[in-house]
């Protein structure tokens, strides 16, 4: 695969690549993917034996509708279980949302902490987001705090930031950094004060940077929650935001959160207008929700066994389980047709899922959460899609 110049794109079939939330939509299919190492390294897990993958009971292949039957039963024996991982698509969302509260089940996204610290930081203060295209078309001075953009979401200078645009990076370990190295929250407590005290002594380099603010007409801040101190990185996102609402009192300047890969914004936006709560959310029919983004972390669930089950949905790549996953623990995984046979002391149901855009169409919300981009299949399998094997275990559930 390749992206194609502006000349040749009107005649070219376009695909939009979904390997990270920026879903760039200028991929030519059937040439190879040298612009984007992301890319190149997720399409290196497919292949034409992928449709031959059979479904695993315990290790051993079996037919789908017996994989079928003992992820059932798993589900239905289980009083608590957690639907983790959730790498899928918006169908896929909707789906499990159903099957969740048909077994009163908790959600949690693969890249919850990353989510939660972003809900976080909006709940307490909100916040002052900006999208791809209007940094594109008006941002003239972007700010890359503590965060390599390049190195998760390598497309990103190209696809987002426009030709004039200066970008300055601060607080990461780019050579060129300001202020290089220094703990991120150093640098937003040091510069909240200066900007709301007007002493500008405090930092020689805050102060011209402020300066360089006041004179641009819009400044865009980007930053990725994942790679911010954690376990606050939400108090990080809350402090800069408050940052660039202080500048919204005489510039215009908005931010951009990194983040949302492996369908984690897709699934975070179903669950909240089907349910009213993001994910780390407990549901059940007749009872109410039950929302605790500390409490429903996967990580603590399965450390302290506050979970008797799992339903573990890894469609983009093959992921491993949980390390804090107790071995005996019931499991039932819908997994990208590479996913290595699962060893396991507890009962264990595998079934080979098809990855949204790859061997389906799909619909998924681009890092900005202001686009639902619909993507085509860049090939055909008979692979089910998630939405597809979750609906076929909730009609198990219910009585017929
Ligand atoms: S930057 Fe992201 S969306 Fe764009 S081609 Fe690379 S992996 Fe795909």
């Amino acid at each position: 695969m390749q992206t194609t110049s502006s000349t040749d794109a009107r005649e070219e079939q376009h695909w939009t690549c979904p390997f990270c939330p920026l879903l760039c939509d200028d991929i030519v299919i059937d040439t190879a993917a040298q612009t984007c190492p992301r890319l190149r390294d997720a399409l290196t897990h497919f292949s034409d034996q992928d449709t031959n993958r059979c479904p695993e009971i315990d290790a051993q292949a079996t037919e789908f509708s017996s994989a079928l039957s003992a992820a059932a039963k798993i589900l239905t024996q289980a009083k608590r279980p957690l639907f983790g991982g959730l790498a899928t698509d918006i169908a896929g969302a909707r789906a499990l949302y159903e099957l969740a509260a048909t077994h009163g089940a908790i959600l949690d996204h693969l890249h919850g902490d990353a989510l939660a610290a972003g809900t976080f930081a909006m709940q307490d203060r909100g916040a002052f987001f900006t999208t791809l295209s209007e940094i594109r078309s008006r941002a003239d001075l972007v700010i890359v705090f503590a965060c390599d953009p390049s190195r998760r979401y390598p497309r990103f200078f190209e696809r987002a930031v426009g030709l004039d645009a200066q970008v300055i990076h601060m607080g990461s370990e780019a050579n060129n950094a300001l202020l290089k190295g220094i703990d991120p929250f150093d640098i937003l407590a040091l510069w909240s004060a200066q900007i709301e005290t007007g002493r500008r002594h405090l930092s020689d380099e805050l102060a011209a940077l402020t300066k360089r603010i006041e004179a641009a007409q819009y400044t865009a801040f980007i930053y990725e929650p994942a790679a911010l101190p954690q376990p606050h990185a939400a108090l990080a996102i809350e402090a800069l935001h408050r940052i660039v609402k202080a500048f919204n009192r005489t510039v215009r300047a908005g931010a951009l959160a990194l983040t949302g890969d492996d369908g984690a914004l897709s699934v975070n936006q179903t669950m909240t207008w089907l349910s009213g709560f993001p994910l780390r959310t407990r549901v059940a029919y007749g009872e109410p929700l039950d929302h605790d983004a500390h409490r429903y972390c996967t990580e603590s669930l399965l450390k302290h066994r506050h979970i008797d089950a799992l339903l573990w949905v890894s469609s983009f790549a093959p992921e491993a389980l949980p390390a804090s996953l107790d071995d005996e623990m019931p499991v039932v995984v819908l997994g990208h047709a590479q996913t290595p046979t699962l060893k396991r002391k507890g009962p264990t149901v595998f079934i080979p899922v098809a990855t949204p855009a790859m061997d389906h169409t799909a619909h998924l919300f681009r890092v900005d959460s202001s686009v639902v981009a619909p993507l085509n299949a860049a090939r055909k399998t008979s692979l089910p899609g998630v939405a597809q094997v979750v609906v076929e275990l909730t009609k198990q559930r219910r009585p017929s």
